[in-house]
Parts: C-alpha cells; sequence; structure tokens
C-alpha cells in the first residue's frame, strides 16, 4: 500500500523545489504533532497565518456557529450577509479614519489583483511602481510587481508598466511620477528575508505619492495583526496607506483576504462600466465568523503586548559567530547564515529536534523565526535552544 507521502508525491502537483514533506496530525498552541504524538515547536505558523497559535476555541466556536447557520450563500457582495457586516464593522473600528471601506478576496494575491485594479480606476493611470525583492503572491498581477526576476521571467508578457525601484532607498523616490497610477510595497518585507525600512524612508515614500497623486498599497498580508508588535505595520512609520492589502491572519486560520480602502476611493469601482471586482467565494461567512472571532481575541486577550519583550528574548539568545545577523520586528524575524546550504542543513536539525522552520523564497540563507504570538518565555527559549545546538554542531 502506498504511503500518504508517495500519494501525495504522486497525485498533489509539485511547484516548489523543495517542500518540507512533513506530516501531521493535529495542531494545538504553538505545536504541531506527528502521527506518534510527538510535539514540534511551529516558528513559522503557517506564514504568519496562525498569529493566535492553532486550535483557538473561540475561534472554532465561531465557525462551527456559523457554518450552522450558512455558507455559502451568493456572490460575494450581493446580499447582506451578517458575518462579512460585522467583520468590515471591526475592521474599519481599529483602522484610520481613512480606511473605512473593505473588500474581502479569498486571498492575499487576489487582494493585490483588486488594489491593482482600483488604482487604476481611481486615478486613469496605468503606471505601477513596485519594490525590488517584493513578494505579493502568485497570480498574473501579484506575479507582474514581484520583486524577482527569475521566478517571473517563464511567465511574461506579464503586465505592462511595471517599474521596479530599490526598498528603503530614497534616492529612487524620484521614479515614482505624476504617471504612477500607485505604488505597491510590503510595510515590512516578508520574503525579502524580513527588511525593515526607515521610518523616515517610509515617510518620504508617502509624501512622494501624495505629491504626485499616486496611490500608496501597503501590502500586509504578512505583517498585520500584532505580527510585527503592532497591530498594523505601517503604525511604526506613522504613515497611512491609501489601500491596506491583508490575508493571512487576517481568518484566524481560514482562508480570506482584503483590501481596505476610503469609501471615496473605492466609489471609482461604481463607475460605469460597472464592472469593479467580482468573486465568488471572497469574504466567505465561515471566514468572516472566523476573523471577528481571532480578531477579538487578539484585543481581548492583549496578546499584542509581549510580542516587543519576546522578540528581545530571541535576539538575545541567537548570538554565534555564524549568525550573521537577525532582522526583524516583533516575531517576524530572520536569522541569516552565510549560505543556503548552512542554513538548511541547520534547518533539517532543527526539524529533527522538534522545532519547525524555514527559510524565505527571495532569501535562501535566512532562517524563519516566526512563532504563534502567544509563545511563551519557555517556550522561546526551548526553541532557541534547539536552534543554537544546531548552529553549534555544524559551526563549531
Ligand atoms: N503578499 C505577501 C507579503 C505575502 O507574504 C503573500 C503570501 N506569502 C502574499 C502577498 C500572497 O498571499 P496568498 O498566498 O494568500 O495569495
Amino acid at each position: 500500500m502506498l504511503t500518504l507521502r508517495q500519494l501525495f508525491l504522486n497525485h498533489n502537483a509539485q511547484t516548489t523545489h523543495f517542500p518540507l514533506l512533513l506530516e501531521f496530525e493535529r495542531a494545538q498552541g504553538v505545536y504541531l504533532y506527528d502521527k506518534d504524538g510527538k510535539p514540534f515547536t511551529d516558528l513559522i505558523s503557517g506564514i504568519g497565518v496562525s498569529n493566535l497559535g492553532h486550535g483557538n476555541q473561540r475561534v472554532i466556536h465561531a465557525i462551527k456557529d456559523q457554518a450552522d447557520k450558512y455558507m455559502h450563500l451568493m456572490v460575494y457582495g450581493e446580499y447582506v450577509q451578517t458575518p462579512q457586516v460585522r467583520f468590515a464593522e471591526k475592521l474599519v473600528a481599529i483602522l484610520p479614519e481613512s480606511l473605512n471601506s473593505v473588500y474581502f478576496t479569498n486571498s492575499g494575491s487576489e487582494a493585490v489583483e483588486g488594489a491593482l485594479k482600483l488604482a487604476k480606476r481611481f486615478t486613469g493611470r496605468t503606471q505601477i511602481v513596485a519594490m525590488h525583492n517584493s513578494y505579493h503572491g502568485s497570480t498574473h498581477g501579484a506575479l507582474s510587481v514581484m520583486g524577482n526576476e527569475e521566478f517571473k521571467q517563464a511567465y511574461r508578457p506579464l503586465l505592462p508598466g511595471v517599474n521596479f525601484i530599490r526598498f528603503n532607498e530614497a534616492d529612487e523616490l524620484q521614479y515614482i511620477t505624476t504617471e504612477t497610477a500607485c505604488v505597491i510595497a510590503e510595510t515590512i518585507q516578508g520574503e525579502a528575508g524580513i527588511s525593515v525600512p526607515d521610518a523616515v524612508y517610509m515617510q518620504a515614500l508617502r509624501a512622494r505619492c501624495t505629491e504626485v497623486g499616486a496611490l500608496l498599497i501597503l501590502d500586509e498580508i504578512q505583517a498585520a495583526f500584532g505580527r510585527t508588535g503592532k497591530l498594523f505595520g505601517f503604525e511604526h512609520f506613522g504613515i497611512v496607506p491609501d489601500i491596506l492589502l491583508l490575508a493571512k491572519a487576517l481568518g484566524g486560520g481560514m482562508p480570506i483576504g482584503a483590501f481596505v480602502a476610503s469609501g471615496e476611493l473605492m466609489a471609482a469601482f461604481k463607475e460605469n462600466p460597472i464592472l469593479g471586482h467580482i468573486t465568488t467565494f471572497g469574504g466567505h461567512p465561515v471566514s468572516c465568523a472566523a476573523g471577528l472571532a481571532a480578531l477579538e481575541v487578539l484585543l481581548d486577550d492583549c496578546l499584542i503586548d509581549g510580542v516587543a519583550e519576546k522578540e528581545a528574548l530571541f535576539r538575545a539568545k541567537l548570538t554565534h559567530p555564524a549568525i550573521k545577523a537577525i532582522r526583524g520586528k516583533g516575531l517576524m524575524l530572520a536569522a541569516e547564515f552565510e549560505s543556503f546550504e548552512l542554513n538548511k542543513k541547520i534547518i533539517d536539525r532543527c526539524i529533527e529536534n522538534g522545532i519547525i522552520t524555514d527559510w524565505f523564497l527571495n532569501c535562501s540563507n535566512s532562517m524563519r523565526i516566526a512563532p504563534p504570538l502567544i509563545i511563551t518565555e519557555a517556550q522561546i527559549l526551548h526553541a532557541c535552544e534547539v536552534i543554537m545546538e544546531a548552529v553549534e554542531f555544524y559551526s563549531p
């Protein structure tokens, strides 16, 4: 009889070079459990999804409750559905006043697509500025603004009119002009191996967009909901985007994304011809119910409060000549090694010893350190011990 892994390899299409190929039976808190019940500490969090940890009871209850009432009734935006209304109401209540209109999508990539379309409709312009090393998703529009030529050359021609500038390089802001419909940037770059910009740069980026009438789209698909130590990443820099992109942790483990703007901006989708953005499953009622519950847990349980201290603990414990740098903010961290080969060996040994981590799409020499925000001091100390043992093993 074929094992699950063999079946997976045979019938689940493979689209990445090195899938981790791990098998887990269940997950609770910061732990993933294999079929023998062995716990693994999760330093990936499904890539910024499981901010509350796994198996949060309030989220599970909200999912069951909504599934009992109804799941899918109609294409998003046609019916007035309680979970979508309540979730949008809660989101705009915690966002700056200008971000008061939410469009729910299926995924982060779809939020990117919607936002790029909206920027074109609102400004009447077609040029887009994106950042080197960025990752915004895998659909054609999102690929077009991805700052890594290697991963997108096979799919050309992509969207025309996309110009790339270097992230956190103030000199290059001059390439944002009155022809630019929008600038799309991650507030803190994730798959670049966690790149945190300077506040001065982000403020200059904001000012330049305002000056030339280009919309600033900030992608916080990976950085939002406490991951960086603040509810939203842009709060670190004292700026507000014109369009905010959310996904991943937004659904508390269920699939959903969103682009959020002002009502005035969103109104561009209502102009003739009226075909703004349409999605069947976007803003799925069960995902909205889960997302609302997750947001309430995040706020009620004050899960963001301890994030900066937890960052400091990781930074204090992960010091070794082989660790070239610890980059990041909050619990969105990266440990850099001299090569992918060394990083991969250390990661493999960590996994063997019960710590799950991986590397970044655009930065293969760095290890991801992004546990659920609920991780305790003792769990951090244990994770750091295992990582340091692996580092010592390969770099004595
Ligand atoms: N933007 C960022 C910053 C991301 O990290 C990701 C996913 N890793 C996406 C967009 C794409 O989201 P999705 O996979 O839900 O389409």
